[in-house]
């Protein structure tokens, strides 16, 4: 082989590295700089995108600007602007200019952090960023983190946990088949997330072994249910092992009781750990401390950066106070793998069901020291105030009944023309809801409260400001009258 066709084997030059990459940059700024020239929520069909790609990969090589110029004619029409400063849909969230900067440099690094050893920066940022969070949201020292992709993983790893510790029960060694222990429950609230029932189904306890627990008008797990639910359990042969608490469910942002819920757990000897996926955020806030009031009496505890802390999807932050039975459970080191013991250094893998890890921590340690603490306080304390506006805006309309309360970012409410029972209310707000998004110009999603067909607007983005609020509420009103005739 000559020297030449040798080179054709390796990567893109680095002058043409250089050339793209550029390019790619600028493309990013400029979008940054301005995203609401797409409409906010994409337009394509089904199957429009994949339309357009051949079916078969390409045989030879095609050059960087063509799929580049792809890119932008092909997927960016089937693209949906979560960074659109008014997508106010599910939890609005954005990433931000040091996080995008931190995803560019873990690629182009590529490691890989399973073992401290495989790259040691990287597992030590890891726990050096996730201890500064730690301290940001105000939870006990107790606390040892690790990063996962999301919070449904990181439940997943919670309820793995809680399981390890089920005395009696070998779930690592025997599994659970054929196993002579009672069937084991779960606790979560109607409101919880559906990743906790997924990771049910992922870690054996099955659906059947998940006990909703019913409700507060305020959406908020009810405590007496919860204790007779496990009493109850008890003498029917169930064997009750853990409870997840919800700060911030995802229909109203409710917050669980956790300090009472954690008193249960104690005399119970339960597992309690607290998905506090979105709303963890709001405990950087001095005035905002309260909402994670109990959870240092929690076993486990996740929230999201990618939700709520302008860090780039994916991160989600897991904390657990025994994190010895977290190894216990998933610690299982081929001989390749083996290292010097006694060094004292965390191997991350020993940790969780992956192996192989990405180096999230980099983006993560970014975000928080680019904005710094008071940066990240001003900017979720803005939304929340924001948030209180629009509230009482909906408060002070006849148009408009809030349906939950609003301690956080994210407002539920429905519109209420006159003489219009519920089943007509329902299909009203839905048409308006349709309406509203296919304007392009906003974004928001819905629920189901009390029955009842529910609008939800939630602010998160960086780029939000008050005007986008503005048109939100103009293009109610004008979408309302124009389907009231
Ligand atoms: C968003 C959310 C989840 C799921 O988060 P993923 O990271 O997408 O898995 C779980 N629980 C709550 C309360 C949430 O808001």
């Amino acid at each position: 082989m000559t020297n030449e066709e040798e080179c054709e084997l390796g990567d893109m030059t680095p002058e043409e590295f250089r050339e793209f990459g550029y390019r790619a940059i600028d493309w990013v700024a400029d979008y940054l700089k301005d995203t609401e020239r797409w409409p906010v929520l994409a337009r394509t069909g089904p199957g429009e995108t994949k339309s357009q790609i051949p079916s078969v990969p390409p045989l030879e090589s095609e050059s960087m600007g063509d799929i580049l110029d792809d890119f932008e004619r092909i997927i960016l029409p089937g693209i949906t602007h979560w960074n659109h400063p008014a997508f106010f849909a599910y939890f609005s969230i954005t990433g931000s200019a040091p996080g995008i900067l931190g995803e560019l440099l873990c690629s182009a690094l590529n490691v890989n952090s399973m073992l401290w050893k495989t790259s040691p920066a990287a597992t030590e940022l890891e726990e050096v960023s996730l201890d500064w969070l730690r301290q940001m949201l105000g939870l006990s020292e107790e606390f040892w983190g690790i990063i996962y992709d999301t919070a449904s993983t990181s439940t997943l790893h919670a309820l793995a946990a809680a399981r390890e510790v089920v005395p009696g029960l070998n779930a690592r060694e025997d599994g659970l088949c054929g196993s002579n222990v009672p069937r084991l429950r779960l606790y979560a609230s109607e409101e919880a997330h559906s990743s906790v029932e997924k990771a049910a189904i992922a870690v054996g306890i099955g659906r059947r072994g998940v006990k909703r627990i019913s409700v507060d008008e305020q959406f908020r797990m009810n405590v007496e249910a919860l204790e007779s639910a496990v009493e109850k359990d008890q003498r029917k042969g169930w064997h009750p092992f853990c409870v997840v608490a919800t700060v911030g469910t995802t229909s109203t942002t409710s917050v669980d009781p956790v300090k009472e819920i954690a008193k249960i757990c104690s005399k119970h000897g339960l597992w309690l750990h607290v998905d506090a996926a979105y709303a963890g955020a709001a405990a950087l806030l001095p005035e905002k401390k309260w909402v994670l009031e109990g959870c240092d009496l929690a076993d486990s505890v996740v929230t999201n950066p990618h939700k709520w802390l302008f860090t780039p999807i994916d991160l989600s932050a897991f904390y657990c106070r025994r994190p010895d039975v977290l190894r216990k459970a998933f610690s299982l080191t081929p001989e390749y793998l083996k290292t010097e013991s006694g060094d004292g250094a965390t191997n991350y893998m020993d940790y969780g069901v992956a192996l192989g890890r990405r180096f999230r921590a980099l983006k993560l340690w970014m975000v928080i020291r680019f904005f710094g603490q008071r940066g990240l306080q001003k900017r979720v304390r803005q939304h929340m105030s924001w948030a209180k506006e629009f509230a009482a805006w909906i408060d002070d309309s006849p148009r408009f009944e809030r349906m939950a309360p609003t301690p956080f970012s994210t407002i539920c409410f429905r519109a209420v023309p006159p003489d219009m029972d519920d089943e007509h209310l329902d299909r009203f707000n839905e048409k308006l809801l349709q309406a509203v998004n296919e304007t392009g110009e906003v974004f928001l999603s819905h629920t189901r409260l009390h029955e009842r067909f529910t609008l939800r607007l939630a602010i998160g983005n960086l780029k939000t400001r008050r005007d986008h609020l503005e048109r939100a509420k103009e293009l109610l009103v004008k979408e309302i009258e124009e389907l009231s005739g």
